[in-house]
């Protein structure tokens, strides 16, 4: 295989990695190869050199073997819905994409400990299913469930809608399966889960970003569902500091911010009514394993279709065009005063923030509305955006790194972790998973 761009050649790539997984699962041709090189924003783009897609364990290490000989890159990819660049190469022809969706396996459960087997390449709505199947739930969903998977949400430790009273990925994950950076499969998910001798792969692998290791499978833990159905409804605001006051209560799951250009966005995009009858300046979606407690005179509808409204953001916001996404951590009481100045900080662009209130984790969306979709917006612009409500966060005491990762997004923004520069140095000492994610070394 030769790299264009005058990229060194890899001779007898392909037909190693042919013979690592079967001729059918190493893609090359850019047209079907570029969907795998370009992220769910669009923000970043590069042909992969070629994509690889192992059916099994053996063949993720077979698939890194060739690669670590031939000194190429790899970018482990799950369902591509990661929001900060991590999951697709940097420089045309320069990565193997190595895509999980074929590790799907659902299963087996064990009922002692309530945990699940699953693929790193399940979704995680195969996840809900199967808990379902058996009266159980799995904590951590999110509006991309149809196509994120356990792997995608293992390696950015995925927060999502009800991390608030469930808790994120990383408490749920209590083993992983994986391939190290020389092809060496570790492992703490198979046999008995009481029985561990290793170190604990789980909590060193949640949030990697891909850096460290393939993630190949992972025993996940189920929950009993709610005692009763729980109660979901959409709050209209006077202010969001008018939503802190409804945060303090028993039972709450989740707790979503939004504001009303943010919501007309959506009614329009998605065709939804407005939900309350009159229009309020924002709104909290609170879902409640209980009875909810609200002030007598607030303008509420209660109904579980409400959600559409939170999870149809994303994808109304990307018919603006290219977001600029920051997905920042804040001290809860700092959101509203931090909301109500991003838009004199972002000028001249437009900005739709939203997020998981009770958590403090705002996602911050800058768009050049000026240059609308399938038009180039202005990206030293919106660069140097960035770079200001990266200032507003510390001014408010938040931090730029929260559920969504590190990514490429965020890496000159983050400072020289010690810890994680070591476990690179020492895992991957050759720098071929991930490069440049995460954290600037290689
Ligand atoms: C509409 C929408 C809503 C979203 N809502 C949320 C939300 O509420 N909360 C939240 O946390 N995120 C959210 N996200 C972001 C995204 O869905 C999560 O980051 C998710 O965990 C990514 O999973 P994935 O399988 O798509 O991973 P990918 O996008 O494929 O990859 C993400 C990162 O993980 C690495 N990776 C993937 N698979 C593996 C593996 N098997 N082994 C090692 N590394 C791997 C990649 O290299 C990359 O760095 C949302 C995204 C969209 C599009």
């Amino acid at each position: 295989m030769t790299a264009p761009d005058g990229d060194p050649p890899v001779p007898g790539l392909r037909s190693r990695l042919a013979a690592a997984v079967g001729p059918d699962h190493v893609l090359t041709d850019p047209a079907v190869t570029m969907s795998y090189g370009t992220d769910w924003t669009g923000r970043w783009r590069a042909r992969p050199l070629a994509v690889v897609r192992p059916g099994s364990t053996a063949e993720v290490a077979a698939t890194i073997r060739v690669c670590a000989d031939a000194g190429v890159p790899v970018v482990p990819q799950g369902g591509n819905t990661g929001l900060v660049g991590g999951s697709v190469p940097r420089g045309d022809g320069r990565m193997v994409v190595l895509s999980t969706r074929r590790l799907a396996t659902v299963g087996p459960l064990d009922r002692g400990t309530r945990s699940l087997v699953v693929g790193a390449g399940a979704s995680l709505s195969d996840v809900h299913r199967a808990a379902a199947r058996v009266g159980l739930r799995y904590a951590v969903d999110l509006a991309a469930r149809d196509s994120a998977t356990v792997g995608g949400t293992v390696a950015t430790n995925a927060a999502g809608l009800r991390a608030l009273g469930l808790g994120d990925t990383r408490r749920q994950v209590v083993g992983v399966e994986a391939v190290l950076a020389d092809g060496t499969v570790v492992d703490d998910v198979t046999g008995p889960p009481a029985g561990r001798d290793g170190f604990p792969l789980a909590g060193l692998l949640c949030g990697s970003e891909g850096t460290l290791a393939v993630i190949t499978a992972a025993r996940l833990r189920l929950g009993a569902p709610p005692a009763v159905p729980p109660v979901t409804l959409l709050v209209g605001l006077a202010s969001p500091a008018d939503a802190l006051a409804l945060l303090d209560q028993p039972g709450l799951t989740a707790a979503e911010l939004l504001l009303r250009p943010g919501l007309e966005l959506v009614c329009r995009v998605g065709g939804l009514p407005d939900p309350l009858p009159r229009a309020w300046p924002a709104y909290l979606l609170l879902e409640v394993e209980g009875e909810p407690v609200l002030p007598d005179d607030v303008d509420a509808v209660v109904d579980p279709r409400v959600w559409a409204y939170r999870e149809g953001m994303t994808d109304a916001i990307a018919t603006l065009g290219i977001p600029h996404k920051l997905d920042v951590a804040l001290p809860v009481d700092a959101v509203p005063a931090f909301v109500a100045e991003l838009p004199a900080v972002v000028t001249p662009f437009a900005v739709h923030p939203f997020g998981h209130l009770g958590v403090g984790n705002v996602h911050v969306n800058v768009v050049d509305v000026g240059s609308g979709p399938g038009r180039d917006p202005d990206r030293a612009g919106l660069d140097a955006v960035d770079e200001r409500v990266v200032r507003l966060v510390h001014r408010h005491g938040g931090a730029v790194a929260a559920e969504h990762g590190i990514g490429v997004a965020k890496v000159q923004w983050v400072g020289p972790d010690p810890v994680r520069t070591r476990l690179k140095r020492a895992l991957d000492p050759a720098g071929l998973l991930n490069p440049g994610v995460a954290t600037s070394m290689r």
